[in-house]
């Protein structure tokens, strides 16, 4: 237990309604100034499985508890978060590093949402189907699975925990949360509003500790019936190895290198400012377009006068209203994204800005940076960054910008600007991608399908998509004879 800007956090595991402490720690490292925050309980093999035998009485209770029941329970949960909006943004960019600001106006309210969207979904859609078969009666039910295990990374945490853990509970399974080592802060909170809220004891676990380490314990038992996972493409395999053995269901969501295509004939004002949002979060989004491909005949305008608007953006501590850029979330993906940049260098990639860590502000903050690169085979064109570096290239044609687009391993999204609905239409239908937005970014509806292709994911999360993966679907069969009632 301890204190963080005045508000009392476990920095324990949750298990079964109750603290449970590890020997071993793990420090907790603020991306602000690099001070440790906190220690954590480090679990491993006995917190794994003690979470795990924790849920499977949860689930117990809570697959037996009635959908409105669920429900309501749910949206008590969002209430508590409703009104610890603030404390909850204060941790979370303390530990991560992103804005307060969106954190208090956007993340931390629709964190909330995510429950009260699920509340709802239990309570408008449908618990059983019937239709009939040669007068047989086909009885169709959503199952809760069992005990789910939800694994999640540090760039926008509660955000992307809850967008599992409400449709989990929801179906009615138990969870058993692995929040990353990197910001572990604010699912322990979570776990203390779950409980106020009532829900029953095992139904929300949480169990903190390195990925390597404990991550295979949780993934290898086989009284996991879910596993869903948002992280990178190399975790995703190491964990669709091991949870290959027990043949447990995954839905992965991981990572990108998306497309951002411009057209000649797109408002260039409108381009821009949407360019600027792909160094959003620090270029620490899934989502982010860092492929920004060009039609040829505005190349050299659109990056004069992207150039000229990114000098406006303000770096600096994530806490204070005025700034647009934090800091990288830990000094080991500082010298990961460095090591990108130094490498594009030397290999020749053309730097139009950035390229370096600000040596102003020190610490974990990296200038914006672009470049621009004609081969496309290069490493700065294929690979995920997962910071604040773009890469430009030209093209000749709709035919080219579509292949160009899907010349990653990638598919998760992409974003297309064009004035001509014809274009964006076409565009949108053969880019391969899980999300396309023509002339916009980032607008998600949670009742909508997100995820990857190739390589960016298996699955899709989002309202209906998530509720059936964390679902046994039945089909019980009626005769219409034999019945003695
Ligand atoms: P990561 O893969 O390193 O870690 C993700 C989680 O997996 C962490 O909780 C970590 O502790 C855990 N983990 C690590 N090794 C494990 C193992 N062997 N078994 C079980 N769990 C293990 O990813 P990260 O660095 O935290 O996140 C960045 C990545 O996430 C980027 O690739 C990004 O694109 C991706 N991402 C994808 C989405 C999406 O929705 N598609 C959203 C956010 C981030």
């Amino acid at each position: 237990m301890g204190l963080l800007d005045g508000y009392s956090i476990s920095f324990d595991h949750f298990i079964g309604g109750e603290r449970v402490a590890s020997e071993r720690h793990f420090d907790d490292i603020s991306p602000i100034d690099g001070s440790v925050v906190a220690q954590i309980s480090a679990g491993g093999r006995h917190e794994a499985y003690l979470a795990v035998t924790a849920a499977e009485k949860g689930f117990e209770v809570w697959s037996r508890t009635p959908r409105g029941e669920r429900a309501s329970l749910m949206r008590t949960i969002a209430s508590i978060i409703e009104e610890r909006v603030e404390i909850l943004a204060m941790v979370e960019t303390i530990d991560n590093g992103s804005l307060l600001r969106s954190h208090i106006r956007s993340v931390m309210p629709r964190v909330a949402h995510n429950f009260r969207f699920f509340a709802q979904y239990l309570e408008e859609s449908l618990d059983h189907e019937d239709f009939d078969t040669r007068g047989h009666r086909n009885h169709i039910t959503y199952d809760p699975a069992g005990p789910a295990l939800l694994i999640s990374p540090w760039n926008a945490p509660l955000m992307l925990e809850t967008w599992k853990i409400a449709p989990a509970l929801a179906a009615g399974n138990s969870v058993v949360l692995k929040p990353s080592e990197w910001s572990p802060l604010t699912a322990s909170i979570l776990a203390d509003i779950t409980k106020e809220a009532g829900l029953p004891d095992g139904v929300f676990n949480v169990v903190q500790g390195i990925g390597e380490e404990v991550g295979p314990h949780l993934v290898g038992d086989q009284r996991i019936r879910r596993i869903s996972f948002t992280g990178s493409v190399p975790t995703a395999k190491a964990i669709a190895q091991v949870a290959a053995k027990n043949l447990t269901p995954c839905s992965f969501e991981l990572g990108g290198k998306s497309p951002f295509i411009v057209f000649g004939d797109a408002d260039l004002d409108l381009a821009v400012k949407l360019a600027l949002d792909q160094y959003d979060n620090v270029g620490q989004v899934c989502l982010s377009g860092t492929r920004l491909l060009v039609d040829e005949s505005i190349f050299e305008v659109f990056i004069d006068r992207f150039s000229a608007a990114v000098v406006e953006l303000r770096q600096g501590d994530p806490r204070a209203e005025a700034v647009d850029l934090g800091p990288q979330i830990h000094p080991e993906h500082l010298e990961r994204i460095d090591g990108f940049v130094q490498r594009a260098k030397a290999n020749g990639s053309k730097l139009v800005f950035g390229g370096s860590k600000n040596d102003e502000l020190g610490g974990l903050y990296y200038r914006p940076t672009l470049f621009v690169e004609d081969r496309i085979d290069s490493e700065i064109f294929q690979e995920e960054v997962f910071g604040p570096v773009l890469v430009a290239k030209s093209f000749s044609g709709v035919e080219e910008a579509i292949q160009l687009a899907n010349s990653t391993k990638f598919g998760l999204a992409g974003v297309i600007v064009t004035s001509s609905q014809e274009i964006a239409a076409r565009v949108s239908s053969e880019v391969v991608a899980g999300t396309i937005w023509n002339n916009c970014f980032f607008v998600r509806d949670l009742g909508a399908p997100f995820g990857g292709s190739k390589n960016s994911g298996v699955g899709r999360e989002g309202g209906q998509w998530s509720f059936d993966f964390f679902c046994d679907v039945k089909n019980s069969v009626f005769a219409p004879t034999g019945w003695r009632n």
